[in-house]
């Protein structure tokens, strides 16, 4: 069954049809990436509007629903509502702003659904990937695998945090990804504080800690990975955090396995940090679910009740930051598998000295 199929089986009661607006999840229904569209869902067919731009590329790879070219976008989609008799059609809350849902309710005939059950539905399908978006975003990972790989001869004194983001980016996407996941974090020294610092013109120096997180996008799908290396002769606590960032790491992704709540692993981790002393300096979630987007559900922290399930492509990502000193990070990607899970994530983690 395709996945739009799976939507249109499982609308929720109470609502005969569904207007999918966000581009990621068309993206999601359809396989096509665009700027604009709208995806028209009822219980027996799907129609996805689409205007002269995207026409003709729609018509090619859109397989599983009716394309149309999209005109005057109102009357048509009143003509569609008219045609499959729908009156309550559900929107998606979470991606909608309020501009956009005052033009669909001034403008449609029937009342719009916007109680989360929509929004709700469409993430708890997204979060279990199909064997095709593993695919995808093990291809992903396997070209921010080789650029890791690279950037070791690349980095060395002198070069700045943003000379090592841009070569990254280039030397992943000459191998064949479309495009990045987010834009890459490389902090070294003491800017490796700030989990989600910005590249600068800091240069590397002999001594530093380097953290690399990145990651590229195939056909949309993410990968996401975090590394921490040493330029020259670590300090003793410098080896001291990393061994502890990398125990908690191991040992919380030890415990992935379906049927285990996603608080319980991030308290793994937490817990290894927090007896070694750095429980104030772990200050975010341990991981988060990746897919078309760079973070999505499963959420992978304190308070979450999710369960593990087969399917779920998940981050581990302990860290512990030291303002004006240094920081540590160490992240792969995991597959949640009937038996427990699978290592997406292909490179060392052992502490390199460059
Ligand atoms: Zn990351
Ligand atoms: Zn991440």
């Amino acid at each position: 069954m395709t996945k739009l199929q799976t939507l249109m089986n499982n609308l929720p009661q109470g609502m005969d049809g569904a207007l999918i607006l966000s581009q990621t999840n068309r993206q999601y229904y359809t396989g096509m990436r665009s700027t604009a569209g709208v995806l028209l869902v009822t219980r027996q067919e799907a129609y996805f509007l689409v205007d002269f731009r995207y026409y003709e590329a729609a018509c090619k790879q859109v397989t599983d629903c009716s394309v149309v070219l999209q005109e005057k976008l109102y009357p048509q989609l009143q003509e569609l509502m008219g045609r499959h008799n729908l009156h309550r059609v559900g929107v998606e809350d979470a991606y909608l702003t309020l501009a956009e849902f005052a033009g669909l309710e001034k403008n449609l005939p029937v009342e719009l659904v916007h109680d989360g059950t929509l929004s709700r539905l469409i993430f708890d399908q997204r979060m279990v990937k199909t064997p095709d978006e593993v695919a995808q975003i093990k291809r992903a990972q396997e070209y921010t695998d080789r650029a890791f790989l690279h950037i070791l001869d690349y980095i060395r004194p002198g070069r700045t945090e943003r000379e090592i983001a841009l070569e990254l980016e280039f030397f992943a996407r000459r191998l064949g990804a479309d495009w990045t996941s987010f834009n890459f974090i490389v902090v070294a020294g003491e800017n490796g504080s700030q989990p989600h610092g910005v590249p600068g013109n800091r240069p590397v120096k002999d001594g530093d800690f380097v953290t690399m997180d990145f990651g590229v996008r195939c056909s949309g799908y993410c990968s996401d990975m975090t590394r921490t290396v040493a330029v020259g002769a670590p300090s003793e606590k410098q080896r001291q955090v990393y061994d502890l960032v990398l125990k908690a790491h191991l040992e919380s992704m030890a415990a992935v396995k379906p049927g285990i709540p996603c608080e319980e692993i991030d308290a793994v981790a937490r817990n290894i940090i927090t007896q070694g002393g750095y429980g104030e300096h772990f200050g975010h979630a341990l991981g988060h679910g990746v897919g078309l987007e760079i973070h999505e559900e499963p959420r992978f922290g304190m308070g979450s009740k999710t369960l593990c399930a087969p399917g779920q492509v998940v981050t581990i990502e302990p860290g512990i930051y030291l303002p004006g000193e240094f920081g540590v990070r160490i992240e792969n990607m995991v597959l949640v598998t009937p038996e427990g899970h699978e290592d997406l994530t292909k490179s060392t983690r052992d502490l390199l000295v460059l």
